[in-house]
């Protein structure tokens, strides 16, 4: 049944040079970002990197130990002067990791609960069994969490979330304690729902693939800092730095020396591991002058099996071990001490201890600074 829209309207998240400090640990180190209105923006970076934490920041469930944070250009959150509006009152939904949900109360009551402790009870019915058919749910009201799938869980505890008419929806690596095939499922399922509400999303994950499907913004932190800040397509396809590079698109790292420049073809670099590789001008970051120690990123799905006949930016590496995957082969490659990873085809016909020449694609390799 098509439900009624329970959100009224997105809100802008400014965040100004936030700071949180754990006994003497920053989890959190000056970091600063804007989150559009109606944007779905994801934090992402490995475990530990203060993804929660900032999470956790916006929720109003940790205080600033430095910086501002305004939401609709409302300061929410400050450090100095101290100004700490209350979880409840700051217009944020929630949804945790381990869903949270109460064992001994219906779905019903889950969703209602967030409306009762804010004395909202007018409409109380109508706005629960809303929120319950907005994520699918509205035949399970009165089953028990028990009873319910661990996807089916997830939902409650986002229709809980946005019962209460939120601008700014927060969740919280929603889909890690799910198996694969529902995390997919629920992957479009969230992008379904952020379509519908059109409420502001700031989803935490250490998952690139759940960052790249879902997000508008992708912010990659990485050791209570932002690393860069950019469209899916940017921070996979155009990383601005090697972590990225590597977190974000699971590349290999080869390094080298610049040998050559050319205006048209780029950057020739002659690898530390045997062989040499041309990089394209806008695959270039820093000056890359002739002598200079780089090091090039390149991603599994960059590298093919070279056509016979090819010679430019080809490798000759020994295979170390092949996994066959089904869509692809994934094969670890050595050369000169150094290993890297391919992507290809499922044709592949590749065994462990051969020698395979393979072609990397000149356009997709970026250059930093070593
Ligand atoms: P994960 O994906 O594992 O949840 P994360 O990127 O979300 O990681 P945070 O949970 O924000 O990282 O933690 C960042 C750092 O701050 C970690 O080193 C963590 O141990 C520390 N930390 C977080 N909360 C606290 C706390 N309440 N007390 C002390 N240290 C904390």
């Amino acid at each position: 049944a098509a439900a009624a829209p329970v959100a009224g309207s997105a809100g802008a998240v400014e965040v100004t040079n936030a700071r949180k400090v754990f006994n003497g640990f920053e989890a959190v180190s000056d970091i600063s970002f804007t989150v559009p209105a109606g944007s779905f923006t994801t934090l992402l970076g490995a475990s530990g990197s203060g993804k929660t934490t900032m999470l956790r920041l916006l929720a109003g469930l940790e205080r600033l130990d430095g910086g501002t944070i305004r939401m609709d250009s409302t300061v929410v959150a400050s450090a100095r002067p101290a100004t700490h509006v209350a979880p409840e009152a700051r217009r944020v939904g929630f949804v945790f990791q381990t869903f949270a949900l109460w064992p001994q109360m219906t779905v019903f009551d889950q969703v209602a609960y967030p409306l009762k402790v804010r004395r909202q009870r007018e409409r109380l019915r109508e706005r629960v069994r809303d929120a319950l058919a907005l994520v699918g749910l509205a035949e399970l009201a009165d089953r028990y969490p028990s009873e319910l799938s661990g996807g089916q869980q997830q939902r409650v505890s986002i229709a809980r979330a946005i019962v209460y008419e939120p601008k700014v929806l927060l969740l919280d690596e929603p889909l890690s304690s799910l198996d694969a095939e529902l995390r997919e499922y629920m992957c479009y399922e969230l992008q379904r729902l952020h379509r519908r509400l059109g409420l502001t999303m700031v989803y935490v994950t250490h998952a690139q693939s759940e960052a790249l499907t879902l997000s508008d913004q992708v912010i990659v932190m990485a050791r209570g800092k932002i690393l860069e800040t950019g469209t899916p397509r940017q921070v996979y396809e155009r990383p601005k730095c090697l972590e990225t590079a590597g977190f974000v698109g699971g590349s290999s790292v080869l390094r080298g020396v610049v040998a050559e420049r050319s205006g048209q073809d780029g950057v020739r670099v002659r690898l530390d591991c045997g062989g040499q590789l041309w990089v394209s001008p806008r695959g270039v970051t820093g000056d890359a002058a002739v002598g200079a120690a780089v090091a090039l990123a390149v991603k599994p799905e960059d590298l093919a099996v070279a056509p016979d006949g090819a010679d430019r930016n080809c490798l000759e590496a020994t295979v170390e071990a092949v996994a066959y995957v089904g869509s692809h082969c994934d094969l670890s490659l050595e050369l000169g001490g150094e290993r890297f990873r391919a992507r290809t085809s499922k044709s592949t016909d590749a065994n462990v201890g051969d020698g395979i020449r393979v072609r990397v694609d000149q356009e997709a390799i970026r250059l930093f600074p070593a």
